[in-house]
């Protein structure tokens, strides 16, 4: 049904909402979710005239659509206001703003914020948000905001404080855009639709499980932001330990927000908080340096674009998690991302434990892959009999995999973010209590780390990642699982 929303987008004129937000909301426009009942606020410190701002919304969707009067249909529910996030008087004026566009397209008071701006305004924003009282209560109204939520816990709490002044919890959606995928949903899908997976799914039978968020660009224009980020922050405390707490966590009561983010937070709270010592043994990191690769000459790290000469920040991280609970003791989550790697791939193996067999030979571990992209599926790996007259093992694979865009319904991330918020569905977005504990996590290996002067380990761009990282899966008898 059609939705009755005013949106105001802060940070209009940037590279998120050109690459991502116009273009899903115009996929929300052509479903008819989006159709008269809604409006677009953009807002930026530059001096647009709405014309202007439609002609560049225009040309971020001008791939989606070959209907002209479609297009400029739904472009004339945009309007630019500019704006600096620190001056009272703007709130004034957008108020006003928004005011005339609710009533004009009669959305009910409805309001979402969307905040595609550096998180250092964010609580700027809020509070002017309700000290110009542009927050009037009389719809729904929600606040939408990008990673990184915070740079330690300390900041990140200072920062969540700012926002709960002024809205609920129930009214914030951090996104995490890895969650809004649609495999990252249908791992529950393969866990709890699948008596045979559910039943083996614990230490009784499994050995270890793996997840890797692999890249191949490099830093590309990102290099200011990212030289003061790196691997941990920018991957680690986020998407990969949503993704870990998504395998790892107990089944929730029903399939809805509130119970598996339940779940979620205790699966969380159940990994071990290392001591600097134990993350200095459990955790490595690695920078790349120039290579050829594939035919390619790549530059190193240190030598990319807003990227300092000396820097030490990792581009790429592997590390193990233990779960201390009935279900994981002793089964090690490795995780890895890092960029400039072999090929682009986020994937999860779940390897099964392989037990010394008395009947046969060469069997293998048994491998549950689940992909997420830039293919979505799964493959299982399971031990056959080779074909021929004699007896042989042969370990073959069952998959199902299939590129992203093939089927074409595979909606956006943010598509579906949008469509959730709109809804007030906060399945896909990261909770305080999630936040709050992955920084804990993270921060021990932030210090260990900070604290060690010695050269950071290197690795040539179109590798897999340092030694160190195979080393890490080597002292436990393990290897990592990849396969193209
Ligand atoms: P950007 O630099 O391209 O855009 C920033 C926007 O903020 C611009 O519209 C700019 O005019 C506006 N702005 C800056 N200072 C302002 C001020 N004082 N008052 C009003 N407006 C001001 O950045 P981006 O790449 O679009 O990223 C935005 C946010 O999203 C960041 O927090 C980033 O970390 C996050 N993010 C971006 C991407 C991406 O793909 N670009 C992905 C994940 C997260």
């Amino acid at each position: 049904m059609e939705k009755q929303v005013l949106f105001t987008i802060f940070g209009a004129t940037g590279d998120l909402a050109s690459r991502k937000l116009y273009p899903s909301l115009f996929r929300l426009f052509k479903r008819g979710e989006l159709a008269e009942n809604f409006a677009v606020i953009g807002t930026a410190r530059r001096p647009w005239t709405d014309d202007y701002y439609r002609e560049i919304v225009l040309a971020s969707i001008s791939s989606l659509s070959n209907d002209k009067r479609q297009a400029e249909l739904f472009t004339n529910h945009f309007y630019y206001q500019s704006h600096d996030v620190s001056d009272s008087g703007h709130y004034a004026t957008l108020k006003v703003l928004g005011e005339k566009l609710a009533s004009q397209y009669q959305t009910r008071g409805n309001q979402i914020f969307f905040l595609a701006m550096a998180p250092r305004f964010f609580g700027n924003i809020a509070q002017h948000l309700k000290s110009e009282k542009v927050l009037t209560g009389k719809g729904f109204e929600r606040i939408v905001i990008e990673k990184p939520f915070g740079e330690s816990l300390s900041t990140a709490t200072e920062l969540n404080d700012s926002l709960r002044q002024v809205f609920d919890e129930s009214q914030i959606f951090r996104i995490d855009h890895y969650l809004g995928k649609e495999m990252i949903q249908s791992v529950s899908a393969v866990r709890f639709a699948n008596p045979i997976f559910e039943a083996l799914w614990s230490n009784q039978y499994i050995d270890n499980i793996q997840i890797t968020f692999a890249e191949a660009i490099g830093v590309e224009d990102r290099g200011g932001y990212y030289d003061g980020s790196g691997a941990l922050k920018d991957m680690i405390q986020n998407h990969v330990l949503q993704v870990l707490s998504l395998l790892a966590m107990e089944k929730p009561v029903k399939f809805d927000g509130d119970s598996i983010l339940a779940e979620k937070v205790k699966a969380l709270q159940a990994i071990r908080k290392y001591s600097h010592e134990e993350a200095k043994e459990s955790f490595i990191r690695g920078q790349y340096v120039s290579a050829k690769f594939d035919g390619q000459d790549f530059i190193g790290y240190r030598s990319e674009p807003k990227v300092a000469e000396d820097s030490r920040t990792e581009t790429f991280v592997a590390g193990k998690f233990l779960i201390d609970n009935e279900r994981w003791a002793g089964v090690p989550f490795y995780v890895r991302s890092g960029k400039r790697l072999t090929e682009k791939g986020t994937r999860i193996n779940v390897v099964f434990k392989n037990e010394s067999n008395p009947l046969f030979e060469n069997v293998q571990q048994n491998v549950l892959t689940i992909y997420i992209q830039p293919t979505e599926g799964f493959s299982l790996t399971v031990n056959g009999k080779q074909a021929g007259s004699g007896f042989e093992i042969d370990p073959l694979r069952l998959a199902f995999r299939h590129d992203a865009e093939y089927f074409g319904n595979s909606p956006e991330a943010y598509e579906t973010l949008f469509l959730d918020a709109l809804n007030g569905n906060s399945m896909n977005f990261s909770h305080w209590e999630e936040a709050k504990r992955a920084w804990e996590l993270i921060d021990v290996v932030r210090e260990a780390w900070d604290s060690d002067s010695s050269e950071l380990p290197e690795y040539p761009a179109g590798s897999m990642g340092p030694i160190a990282s195979f080393k890490l899966l080597e002292k436990d008898g393990r290897s990592w699982n990849w396969k193209p």
